[in-house]
């Protein structure tokens, strides 16, 4: 089992990865902030435009209304209540930052209860005057509030009033009075709301105005109306959470808002635009400031950028990191797959090299045995040569005459000793191809010869036993280089074999060519080997069986030298038999003089020598 230290794998690369990400994440959110900011100033500033120029259309339109208000109370003498009404109706329904329209009349205090009796005839119902003193300006007139319209919105506030005697109205009085029929006054609270007043001076004498001045004896009253500052403004009220304005008349401060959240949110910038407006004789200095306050941004954007990028960083960290995970596994794996090779490699050679200790230690022990053998088959065929001299010589009555019961027992001796020089011989033979110390000796064959010969040497034997004898020479058309001796030496081993193993019919022997093969085969009409036998004939020391061999004498060594022999020769021994029916053994060889020329050509070219 392969184990992962995760901890490897918090690698500097990961950790780089991830501030890179996180900076960036972090960069495009103040990037989008800013563009959030940037738009919030555009926006503030198109809209304080848009302020501007209605405060500046709208001191137009006060102008014109004031003129049109003139004309209207110049007209008659007496304007009715229904006509004050529809008028100033028309007139507030039409400009919706005006809030109302008053009349406050001039009236001498000892007038008072005629004045008011003469106005309900007119049919001013809702009029009702409140006795007052007006404390330090004491005056012989009153100027208290008569009418309101829109009637629905009166309020108490200004019955009784003199105008005169309000501080924020005194200026404008005197203003009216001084030089022209209608002046501003300062701001003051009506209804909870910031406003000012319009007044306008009405005078029974329209020759009067506006150069000469208005005496107060002369006038019969004043025209005012309200105006919101917020309505003249017109800032909506998410802009107002965020924004200042100051209002200076003729350079003095006469009103400055405070914008709530400026004071307690966290501000990201301010902007502030002004603007200055003449209307009649006061100059009017507007200032609009705003504070871009956190509270007002619109994070969402810059969020969901921030959001994202660290989505991204973090999906680029996890593919990384599994990433680096699976090659490092990959790595562990070819470590460890590279030990193992390494470790059954080591095996495998140590292995090899105890193998190739046991080879040569049996290859010793072979060459050992085959050199002892052929030492001792040395030894053995000395004596028992002079054995079968001897008893050819006695058995021949060369050296005395024998008699008839010595001469049987010499005849064993003979069989015997003849039998165990051809053991010894082919002990001698086979240790001797083991040894590898057998020598090829390559001739040109001549095919009708040999078997010419074998057919002289066997044909005794096969009389002897009733049998035919004959060879075949299917094909000679090539000449064949071989080992005659070896070869010879196969031929005869299978030839007496077959001789040996037949009792009736008789043995052939054919010669043919077969691919690159030359091929002599033995034919017998024998007693055949089985199947399952066939598989053992060519072993070393092997016989059918125990009373096969008793029957038929041998060693059991002609087949393996014969087998070795056709080796030898570049070729091979097939056997076919069937049991009761005979034995084919064909005996396969090369053309030595081709192989050697092959070998030769082979071994200049490898520059090594071919066994
Ligand atoms: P041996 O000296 O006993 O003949 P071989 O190696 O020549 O030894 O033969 C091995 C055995 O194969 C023989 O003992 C025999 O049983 C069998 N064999 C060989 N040639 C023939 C044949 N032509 N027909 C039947 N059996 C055979």
């Amino acid at each position: 089992m392969l184990e992962i230290d995760t901890s490897e794998y918090r690698s500097k690369y990961l950790i780089i990865l991830i501030v890179v990400g996180i900076g960036i994440s972090l960069l495009a959110f103040f990037l989008g902030v800013s563009v959030v900011v940037s738009d919030s100033k555009k926006d503030f500033q198109r809209r304080a435009e848009q302020a501007f120029s209605r405060i500046e259309n709208r001191f137009e339109l006060l102008t014109q209304i004031d003129e049109d208000l003139a004309q209207f109370f110049y007209a008659s003498d007496e304007v009715t209540s229904a006509e004050f009404s529809q008028f100033t109706r028309q007139i507030v329904e039409r400009n919706d930052f005006l809030r109302q329209t008053m009349l406050a009349n001039v009236v001498p205090k000892n007038e008072l209860k005629l004045f008011e009796f003469s106005k309900r005839e007119q049919g001013y119902t809702g009029y009702k005057v409140k006795s007052f003193e007006s404390g330090k300006n004491t005056s012989k007139y009153l100027y208290p509030i008569e009418y309101y319209e829109p009637v629905s919105i009166q309020s108490s506030l200004w019955f009784g009033k003199d105008l005169r005697s309000l501080a924020e109205t005194q200026e404008a009085f005197e203003q009216i009075h001084r030089d022209s029929f209608f002046a501003l006054s300062d701001p003051m609270d009506v209804n909870g709301r910031l406003s000012f007043l319009i007044l306008h001076a009405l005078s029974p004498d329209a020759d009067m105005r506006p150069d000469s001045g208005l005496d107060e004896s002369d006038a019969y009253g004043v025209l005012a109306y309200v105006i919101d500052i917020n309505d003249l403004l017109e800032l909506s009220s998410s802009l107002l959470s965020s924004v200042t304005y100051k209002v200076e008349m003729d350079g003095r401060e006469v009103f400055k808002s405070q914008a709530p959240n400026a004071l307690n949110s966290l501000k990201l910038g301010s902007f502030l635009v002004n603007r200055t407006f003449v209307f009649s004789n006061t100059s009017m200095y507007f200032e609009i400031s705003h504070y871009v306050v956190f509270s007002d941004i619109d994070f969402l954007l810059p969020l969901l950028i921030f959001l994202s990028g660290l989505l991204m960083t973090g999906f680029i960290y996890a593919t990384t990191r599994s990433e680096l995970m699976r090659s490092q596994l990959l790595e562990q794996q070819k470590n460890e797959v590279s030990r193992q090779v390494k470790n059954q490699t080591r095996q495998l050679r140590h292995q090899a090299a105890s193998l190739a200790l046991t080879r040569d230690q049996a290859l010793k022990a072979n060459q050992t045995k085959s050199t002892f053998l052929a030492n001792m088959s040395h030894e053995l065929r000395t004596p028992l040569n002079s054995i079968i001299g001897f008893s050819e010589i006695l058995g021949k009555g060369m050296s005395g005459p024998v008699e008839e019961e010595q001469k049987k027992q010499l005849d064993i001796i003979l069989v015997n000793a003849r039998g165990l020089l051809a053991l010894i011989n082919n002990v001698l033979d086979l240790s001797k191809v083991e040894s590898g110390k057998v020598e090829i000796d390559i001739g040109l064959l001549d095919v009708e010869a040999m078997l010419k010969n074998l057919e002289e040497t066997f044909i005794p034997l096969a009389k002897e036993k009733n049998l035919t004898f004959e060879y075949e020479i299917k094909d000679n058309s090539k000449p064949v280089y071989t080992d005659h001796e070896k070869l010879r030496q196969i031929l005869v081993n299978l030839i007496a074999n077959a001789i040996k193993f037949t009792n009736e019919g008789g043995i052939k022997v054919e010669f043919f060519s077969h691919l690159e093969y030359y091929c002599f085969r033995i034919i017998d009409t024998g007693i055949g080997i089985s199947r399952q036998k066939l598989r053992n004939i060519f072993d070393d020391f092997y016989q059918v069986e125990g009373s096969a061999s008793r029957t038929y004498e041998g060693t059991g060594l002609g087949l393996a030298i014969s087998q070795r022999f056709a080796e030898l020769l570049g070729g091979f021994i097939n056997v076919e038999s069937e049991e009761g029916v005979g034995s084919i053994f064909s005996v396969y060889i090369s053309d030595l003089d081709d192989m050697e020329t092959r070998r030769k050509s082979l071994e200049e070219s490898n520059k090594k020598t071919v066994t």
